[in-house]
């Protein structure tokens, strides 16, 4: 998936008439890989994809790079910066990307996400570049790297190979975004088009933009996702406790239902029960170990005692580091 071919690309009159018709649909896809650990490919899939997407999540992705080979030519700290301020600059999106300094680490999972220029790494003949992604359970990456080709000739003077255009399409492989559908031709072509095209894929274009913040949209930040609960009927129990470790939240399903989405930090016997606005337990949706990650549940409405009715009910999640509540809204 990620790797950057600097094939060149026919950008005839067909591929233009392709990009008229497809106007501004979306033609981004998003990495699907729910494997566990470290992954270098994954399933181009559509916003949409019931299977999910790899995603962030926290906002805040620190990153180092390593000055050793051509990581320590003039230039090279602002280029990534740049790259990265163009996917922290994308409206109704909230990741914040940032260069904090210079590594001795390189193209491994070590708990920090490195940009390396090595060979070797995965990415020989005309692969430009290749991102590693560490996945816990779903699909929630932890950590990323790329390592650059250090066999070709990387610039920041505007010449080939731009450092800035393939940093900011290798660090949209490190948000989860596969390559794009559109072709757009070279002046409109997004970042994330499969093949490098030179200092144009610096600045991101709509379908790029569009990824981030479907991602967003479709895995915001579980502490601000669903209402805060009310108290629980007969109960005097704090709404979470172990925040920090535990996050629930919930919301209407389309076509009916509710998701329940929650995540653990660290893992261990988990449970998961639903209650309607009297106390009442209606349902315990799961009963057993998890391990650390993020987890999504649909529910369709069934309890122990028949199909509840449309309305609002109550989540509760109880591991040993913790507990937390949410409000779930179910409609028919
Ligand atoms: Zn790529």
């Amino acid at each position: 998936m990620n790797k950057l071919h600097r094939a060149s690309v026919v950008a005839g009159a067909s591929s233009l008439w392709i990009a008229m018709v497809v106007g501004n649909a979306a033609a981004f896809r998003l990495i699907q890989n729910t494997f566990v650990g470290r992954v270098t490919s994954g399933s181009a899939v559509a916003c949409t994809d019931p299977g999910g997407f790899a995603h962030w999540a926290n906002s805040n992705i620190a990153w180092s790079y390593n000055p050793a080979s051509q990581g320590g030519k003039p230039g090279t700290a602002a280029a990534l910066q740049s790259a990265m301020a163009s996917w922290t600059n994308v409206p109704s999106a909230n990741n914040v990307l940032s260069l904090t300094g210079t590594t001795t680490a390189g193209f491994a999972t070590d708990g920090q996400n490195t940009i390396h220029w090595g060979t070797g790494e995965g990415c020989s003949g005309g692969c430009l570049a290749l991102t590693a992604l560490v996945l816990v359970a779903g699909q929630v990456i932890v950590e990323a790297d790329v390592t650059m080709n250090d066999a070709f000739t990387w610039n920041t003077n505007g010449s080939d190979i731009d450092v800035q255009s393939v940093a900011t399409h290798e660090l949209g492989h490190t948000l989860g975004i596969h390559h794009t559908d559109k072709n757009g031709g070279v002046r409109r072509r997004p970042t994330m088009y499969a093949s490098y095209f030179g200092i144009e894929a610096r600045s991101l274009e709509s379908d790029d933009m569009m990824a981030i913040q479907c991602s967003q949209s479709r895995y915001p930040p579980l502490a601000t996702w669903g209402a805060p609960a009310p108290a629980l009927a007969g109960s005097l129990e704090p709404l979470a406790s172990g925040s920090d470790r535990v996050a629930l939240s919930s919301r209407p399903r389309p076509g009916g239902g509710a998701l329940i989405r929650f995540r653990l930090t660290t893992g261990g016997a988990t449970r998961v029960e639903l209650y309607d606005v009297a106390g009442r337990e209606i349902e315990t949706l799961i009963d057993g170990d998890r391990a650390a990650g993020e987890y999504e549940l649909a529910w369709d409405g069934s309890s122990s005692s028949g199909p509840a009715r449309s309305g609002i009910y109550f989540a509760r999640i109880t591991t040993p580091a913790g507990f937390a509540r949410a409000s779930v809204i179910l409609t028919r």
